[in-house]
């Protein structure tokens, strides 16, 4: 690769964050300790003092949360197409039933209305995702939880500062997980945490993070239902809290630059082909975090495919990325019976969605060169 290739996305760690790992390093602690305290009180306060709790990676996160929410074998939960893979996963990893909902072609997220028609007497969870930081419907969403008396659990792993009317995503809602993987919003390598409802739920949570442990005074312990080993170390937890200090200043530079993205695609050939464009920042109630800026390919009209559009983007110096070919087409969920033709939107959005560069460390300079060679493209594609 070129040294001048624009990636994807790239994660931003200043010197005091390097700083910071290195005290954690030295300090003869480096396991789960004051850091992920530390880290878990901000995180707490930032989401309007709602207990929260760290863990390994947002996946082990979801998968407590569905375990807190009393989910096992027997139960479905309904989630969407479009997402990383491990939306599902986990669903299955608790013994339950994933059921897919169909998503809506404009914001990519979920549909409520296809949500209402996937609900049986055994659904006992919805597992929404806030896709590229976008958050779904939330007033329609838990109005029909609510009418159901549905458990929610908001895979929010990309949308951390993203709001909903002015609120947090994690602020308001049910149980909510978040990832602190290393392409996230903010990172910690590795990372996830689980925004909870009450103590009960926190109780649970602990256990669960390790091994159903309870300690009893000093020298007391008691296991009585089997958790996992998802703790989140002091060394994640330290660039954490780096990163957390710096989320406001990486939060506006994203909207800077897709609001860039905006005003160089709007009279772009691309555009005018029918390219489509994410919803606009504020064009919904919620408003999105800019995790990821996806465009949709008018693959009709262009004689590329998107791998052939990726590589060419490459070839030039320019990452991007594919989030995400639907689940339901993987082969783990063709063998529990999904076809494709189930989910017409999902899979129409699953075969053109691209996300182009978008990080904090990128320049408005980046943005023109993108939408510049992807005008070029499609003059020379059409
Ligand atoms: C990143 C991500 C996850 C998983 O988080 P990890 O920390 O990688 O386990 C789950 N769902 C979505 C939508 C994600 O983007």
């Amino acid at each position: 690769m070129p040294s001048s290739f624009l990636p994807l996305t790239r994660p931003e760690i200043d010197e005091a964050t390097i700083a910071m790992v290195a005290d954690v390093l030295r300090s003869g602690w480096i396991t789960s300790g004051p850091q992920v305290l530390a880290f878990e009180s901000k995180l707490s306060t930032f989401f309007g003092n709602r207990p929260v709790r760290c863990f390994a990676n947002g996946t082990a996160t979801m998968e407590v949360a569905l375990r807190i929410a009393g989910i096992g074998p027997g139960d479905e939960v309904i989630t969407t197409p479009i997402s990383w893979v491990a939306t599902a996963n986990v669903i299955l990893a608790v013994g339950a039933t994933p059921v897919f909902a169909d998503i809506d072609p404009l914001t990519r997220n979920i549909s409520i209305a296809s949500i209402k028609r996937a609900i049986t007497p055994r659904t006992k969870a919805f597992l929404p995702v806030h896709l590229a930081g976008l958050p779904v419907d939330m007033d329609a969403l838990y109005a029909l939880a609510k009418e159901h008396h549905i458990r929610v659990i908001e895979d929010a792993a990309q949308a951390i500062g993203a709001t909903w009317k002015g609120q947090r995503i994690g602020q308001l809602g049910d149980l909510v997980s978040i990832s602190f993987q290393a392409n996230k919003n903010i990172t910690s390598a590795e990372g996830g945490c689980l925004i909870l409802n009450n103590d009960e739920e926190v109780y649970l949570a602990e256990k669960l993070r390790l091994q159903g442990l309870v300690r009893q005074g000093m020298d007391g312990m008691e296991v009585d239902i089997v958790g996992g080993k998802h703790n989140l170390s002091d060394v994640h937890a330290a660039i954490g809290l780096g990163q957390f200090a710096q989320l406001e200043r990486f939060q506006a530079q994203r909207t800077q630059l897709a609001q860039h993205y905006f005003d160089r695609f709007a009279n772009s050939l691309a555009v005018k082909q029918g390219m489509q464009l994410p919803p606009a920042h504020n064009s919904t109630d919620g408003s999105s975090n800019w995790h990821l800026f996806q465009v949709s390919l008018p693959l009709e009209i262009l004689k590329q495919s998107r791998a052939d559009i990726m590589q060419q983007l490459k070839n030039v110096g320019i990452g991007s990325g594919v989030h995400y070919p639907p689940i339901h087409l993987f082969k783990l969920y063709r063998m529990r019976g999904f076809t494709s033709g189930m989910y017409p939107v999902a899979e129409h959005i699953g075969e053109r969605i691209l996300s182009l560069p978008l990080f904090s460390s990128m320049t408005t300079t980046d943005v023109d060169h993108v939408t510049d060679v992807v005008d070029t493209l499609f003059r020379a594609h059409i």
